[in-house]
């Protein structure tokens, strides 16, 4: 087998690099680390393969690759891709779907129980030497069972979530998709348990309002200033898929009025969240740094699947999951 050219953008497990070593010549280097940039740029004209995340490839990247046969995201998501690039040059895109749905359902349903329960300003009432009596009402938080989650985009990870919420905490769900979806046929547990509505209705009748849709076009901006206005006062609004869907200053803005309860963030419009953002001490944000699939089996397991994927494709192999 003719080895080939491999560039590594982003950190790989010990076990999966020497996957790629094995088979191909290897240079790992992470253009968002400022001292490795230039030694992506200079890697760049030779690759044949790219494997990595969390790192735009736009037409011009692309057009100093002149040999690139395929680029493996280590992510489900593929907003920072070019997609009409990748078509025109007849380039293959492969990702991770599956193997992070369970764990980044996982943390979304996390940040609707730290959002509704209080959970991290609490801990840190009993950490910072606040708890010296029984806490007052003032302190309480919201119930999470029983409320109305409305789920936007019900895909894998929508879905996923929806089974938490419905078959743990009895939590009737609305969800808005795309295209019309039969749970019967696939998803026969939840029928009967989520309703697909319009967005408005979602927006309108849900006491949680969760994203769980991809980044494109047509999701940009999404949730802004009527969308949040739309939602039930006191609600309480949360986002595991990216951050440029949400109209941060509108959020805020909902936050401060006292509309919307608490929102719970994985994912922001800049990441990491600029030092001097007011979402980073909002009392009514819990924050996280984009770690809906970070724990250490599903980011192993993101790694394998995308490493086989590459290999596959330089292989002339079909690749497990291939997006273009
Ligand atoms: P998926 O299975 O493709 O599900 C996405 C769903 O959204 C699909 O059912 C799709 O419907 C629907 N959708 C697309 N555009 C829509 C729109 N404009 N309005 C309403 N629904 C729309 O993807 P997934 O595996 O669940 O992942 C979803 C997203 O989660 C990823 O794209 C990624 O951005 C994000 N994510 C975040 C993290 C994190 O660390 N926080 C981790 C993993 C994934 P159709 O199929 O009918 O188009």
């Amino acid at each position: 087998m003719t080895r080939k050219q491999v560039l590594v953008f982003r950190e790989l497990p010990p076990d999966q690099l020497a996957r790629l070593q094995a088979d191909h010549d290897v240079v790992v280097a992470n253009p968002r680390v400022d001292a490795q940039r230039a030694a992506f740029f200079a890697a760049l004209p030779q690759a044949q393969g790219l494997i990595g995340s969390s790192f735009g490839i736009d037409a011009a990247v692309l057009a100093q690759a002149p040999r690139l046969e395929v680029v493996s995201s280590i992510s489900v998501g593929v907003d920072n891709y070019d997609i009409s690039a990748f078509r025109q040059r007849g380039l293959m895109l492969c990702h991770t779907p599956g193997v992070l749905t369970e764990t980044t359902a996982d943390t979304i349903f996390a940040l609707i129980m730290a959002s509704s329960r209080r959970i991290v300003e609490l801990a840190n009432h009993v950490r910072d030497g606040h708890w010296r009596s029984n806490i007052r009402d003032g302190l309480f938080g919201w119930d999470v069972h029983g409320k109305t989650l409305g789920i936007v985009g019900f895909g894998r990870i929508g879905q996923a979530l929806a089974r938490r919420a419905a078959l743990g905490f009895g939590m009737p769900v609305l969800f808005h998709n795309n295209t019309p979806l039969d749970l019967s046929g696939q998803s026969p547990h939840l029928a009967g348990a989520a309703r697909q509505v319009d967005l408005d209705e979602l927006l309108h009748s849900a006491d949680i309002v969760a994203l769980t849709v991809p980044l494109s076009d047509e999701t940009r901006g999404l949730m802004n200033a009527r969308r949040f206005a739309a939602m039930k006062p006191g609600a309480i609004f949360v986002n595991g898929s990216r951050g440029p869907i949400v109209d941060e200053a509108a959020l805020l803005a909902a936050l401060d009025s006292g509309h919307l309860r608490a929102a719970g963030l994985d994912v922001f419009a800049v990441e990491p969240l600029p030092q001097e953002s007011p979402l980073r001490r909002h009392a009514k944000v819990t924050a996280l740094p984009h770690i809906g699939s970070a724990t250490h089996e599903t980011r192993h397991a993101m790694a394998v699947l995308a490493v086989d994927n590459l290999l596959a494709a330089l292989a002339g192999r079909t690749p497990t999951a291939r997006y273009v």
